[in-house]
């Protein structure tokens, strides 16, 4: 029959595979903050998209509007002619002055529409610039969007890679270790945030900070068997 560990001896085991599993819990962490951090990244680019097609709405109604115009300048401009030709065909005097007041409201409009229209053009052209320069942004935008999520595959390739191999060299550790208390380890370090083991500190637990009775610290100082933390139940060791 092999002989098996004593306790003392499984302690000291267990402290370097803490020190493996700590490792795979921080990797497994920042493996699952991928997908997170991906979504970060679209929701910026979102953000950035959203502005410039907001800025392209607007030159595009600026356009439409000063196309409007155009054409109502266009229309009153043709009404201004027909009544100056039909100037020629009346015959009273009243007709006439009230054609011509007519004329002349019209041509009052039309230097209003003229005034807006110069405005729009303003408009229009400041808002391509800004389109333009947009265009150029959002280039840029996209190719930071590409390479971040390229990032972010390799990085995830890399924490798989990590895990996969610390976790075929905790197989070699938790092998040596008794069966009964390998497995009290795992059923701690799945519930403690990858960290089953808590050194003392001066008295106190250094994960949790809580002081230790006399008899918890002195059953740890014999490493006869587990001790827990009666605090934050992680196995207690002291450094040799
Ligand atoms: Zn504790």
């Amino acid at each position: 029959m092999p002989e098996t560990n004593t306790f003392k001896q499984d302690l000291q085991i267990l402290k370097d595979l803490q020190v493996l599993d700590k490792q795979i819990y921080d990797f497994s962490q920042e493996l699952m903050q991928v997908p997170v951090q991906q979504k970060v990244y679209e929701q910026e680019f979102e953000s950035v998209k959203k502005n410039f097609q907001a800025l392209e709405d607007k030159l595009k109604q600026a356009k439409l509007k000063q196309k409007e115009k155009e054409l109502d300048l266009g229309q009153k401009e043709e009404q201004i002619l027909k009544r100056q030709g039909q100037l020629n065909l009346v015959k009273t005097n009243e007709e006439y002055s009230a054609i011509r007041m007519e004329i002349a409201n019209m041509k009052a409009d039309n230097s209003v529409l003229e005034e807006a229209i110069l405005l729009l053009m303003d408009e229009v052209e400041v808002e391509t610039k800004q389109v333009n320069a947009g265009k150029e942004t959002m280039k840029l935008e996209e190719k930071k969007l590409a390479d971040r999520k390229t990032e972010l595959v390799q990085r995830e390739k890399e924490c798989r890679f990590q895990i996969d191999d610390l976790k075929s060299k905790r197989k070699a550790f938790i092998s040596q270790v008794n069966a009964e208390t390998a497995s009290f380890y795992e059923r701690i370090l799945a519930k403690k945030s990858g960290m089953a083991l808590a050194r003392i500190d001066s008295e106190n637990c250094s994960s949790c900070q809580m002081k230790l009775r006399a008899q918890v610290l002195n059953e740890v100082k014999l490493q006869e068997k587990i001790v827990l933390c009666e605090n934050c139940t992680r196995i207690l060791y002291e450094e040799n």
